[in-house]
């Protein structure tokens, strides 16, 4: 028998939760090995929540971080004080975080500064500019100086990192978390509700679009709620779904400017399982989100990606996504566009989804087996 080995796996937003849940689930199926202890830090409440029903997560450590009166300085400074308390008494072997946000830079230092190893899912990610997008660019970047194994989701976020001075030996290319979330529970029967199927029923195309980035708030989204209009002007055929996202500033410029349109639904952010259903009935996604650049590819759905830079530019070269920032002209010129020619939808429809097959959080966990038992390293890789 083997002692044990304890993982401490933090995360604090809905991305998170989402791209960790089949991490954790492939860690607890091997039950002789670990002993997985999930901390949240609360930094998403309502959003996180419906993502723990989802994925039947329980969480062992709720922080409530969501309450700093200092923005994100105060959001890290917190996490790092609260996140550390729970690490140097867990004393665990390994800490996991995903991403680039305040609770996975927070629980990334915790860890560096109680001396524990820290392993970055879906790290490597660049667009080297540390405005776009803000926070996320500095803060992942923060994270890969401090961690010690790195899960790169693309061959070319494990280029960034050797380029970066990072040794290739901690470097495993997995795929994307993301899309075994996404292969999970599109394995489940999904309930959706009725209006749902109703307001996608009486439309002939089809756009799900969702737009919250810190970078784009104020004149870019206003902008974008314009070209939608335009959209629905000049196609009143198609229909848009918008699940908005629960910033006040977001729902403020959303609200004044969609609200009580016939072809515009504006929803609250939908369970995972929902948007799930949504990205296999929709004909085109409007998105600056990161997952959702991930998803909809894998479902043969083209993506607009409503920036100016993506660190997810293998869909882009792939030809699956294309980058229209927030002109408004632009936007709308570019759904109209795919919408009146076939074979242009049809190139990008058909491009395979370069971020991942599936099956990235076995992968994960093979490593971390590797290197957390080195003892039985050999009869595993034999296996695989
Ligand atoms: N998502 C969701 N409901 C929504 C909108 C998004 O479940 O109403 C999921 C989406 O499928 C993706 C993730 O949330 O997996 C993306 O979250 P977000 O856009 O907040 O973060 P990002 O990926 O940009 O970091």
């Amino acid at each position: 028998m083997f002692k044990k080995k304890k993982i401490s796996v933090v995360f604090g937003t809905r991305p998170e939760a989402i791209k960790l849940a089949p991490v954790i689930r492939a860690l607890r199926a091997e039950a002789d090995l670990y002993s997985v202890e999930v901390v949240s830090t609360g930094q998403h409440d309502v959003m996180l929540e419906q993502m723990l029903r989802f994925f039947k997560l329980e969480v062992d450590h709720q922080l409530n971080l969501m309450d700093s009166q200092f923005g994100l300085g105060g959001l890290v400074g917190d996490g790092v004080r609260e996140i550390s308390k729970i690490l140097s008494r867990a004393q665990p072997d390994l800490v996991l975080v995903q991403g680039d946000t305040a609770s996975a830079f927070s629980a990334a230092l915790a860890g560096f500064l109680e001396r524990i190893p820290v392993a970055h899912v879906e790290a490597g990610l660049r667009t080297n500019d540390l405005a776009q997008p803000f926070p996320e660019e500095g803060m992942r970047q923060l994270v890969d100086r401090i961690s010690s194994m790195y899960f790169a989701a693309t061959s070319q976020n494990r280029q960034n990192l050797i380029s970066e001075g990072l040794s290739a030996e901690q470097i495993t290319v997995t795929g994307n978390t993301g899309i075994d979330a996404l292969r999970i529970a599109l394995e489940q029967e999904l309930e959706v509700p009725s209006r749902l199927k109703e307001f996608f029923g009486r439309a002939e195309r089809r756009i799900l679009l969702t737009a919250h980035r810190r970078e784009n708030l104020g004149d870019g989204l206003v902008s974008i709620c314009q070209a939608v209009l335009d959209i629905c002007r000049q196609s009143p055929e198609t229909s848009v779904l918008f699940p908005v996202h629960l910033n006040p500033e977001v729902r403020n410029t959303v609200y004044g400017i969609l609200d009580d349109h016939s072809q515009v639904f504006l929803s609250e952010p939908l369970e995972y399982g929902h948007l799930c259903w949504v990205l296999q009935n929709v004909d085109l996604v409007l998105t600056d989100s990161g997952g959702i650049q991930e998803e909809a590819p894998s479902l043969g759905k083209p993506v607009l990606v409503l920036r100016e830079k993506t660190e997810r530019q293998e869909g882009v070269e792939a030809g699956c996504a294309k980058l229209v920032g927030c002109q408004r002209e632009l936007i709308s010129q570019s759904v109209l566009d795919l919408f009146n020619c076939e074979k242009l939808y049809q190139e990008m429809a058909e491009v395979r989804n370069p971020y991942g097959d599936g099956y990235a959080s076995s992968r994960i966990v093979e490593v971390i087996t590797r290197k957390l038992f080195p003892e039985i390293s050999e009869p595993l890789r034999a296996n695989s």
